[in-house]
């Protein structure tokens, strides 16, 4: 089964909401960075993903349910898209990108969702600027 990738969630549509109050330029999913970040600036040297819980299998979170129904082919799904997932991220630290990953489920409140997002975002253009 191939894995059902939707634009435009949700959760993608509030992290462009606090990239653009902030004015942070970005592309989205941008395909020859790898991993294809939901958002990146290549000059800038960030990338977000936007991860959903259920298909990334965030730990703990109560969204990242094993369907009962072929329950060793789930499993071994999600340990192969987390696995993607942390490749896909080393290989951009290792670049010199920032990275900030955010689950579906933290999208919820605008005020921790900027925190997240611009923790290590925000640091590439002081970074950037000073020298
Ligand atoms: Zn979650």
């Amino acid at each position: 089964m191939a894995r059902v990738r939707q634009k435009g969630t949700r959760a993608e549509l509030q992290v462009a909401s606090v990239l653009r109050s902030q004015s942070f330029f970005y592309r989205l999913n941008v395909a020859s960075l790898p991993g294809s970040p939901d958002f990146a600036n290549r000059k800038r040297r960030w990338a977000t993903f936007v991860h959903g819980c259920f298909w990334h299998h965030h730990t703990g979170c109560k969204r990242a349910t094993i369907p009962k129904t072929n329950e060793v082919f789930w499993q071994d799904k999600f340990r192969a898209n987390r696995a993607r997932d942390a490749r896909s991220i080393r290989e951009l630290r290792r670049r010199g990108f920032r990275v900030a990953l955010i689950w579906e489920c933290q999208t919820e409140d605008p005020a921790k969702l900027a925190t997240r997002l611009l923790r290590p975002v925000g640091n590439s253009i002081i970074k950037e600027d000073t020298g």
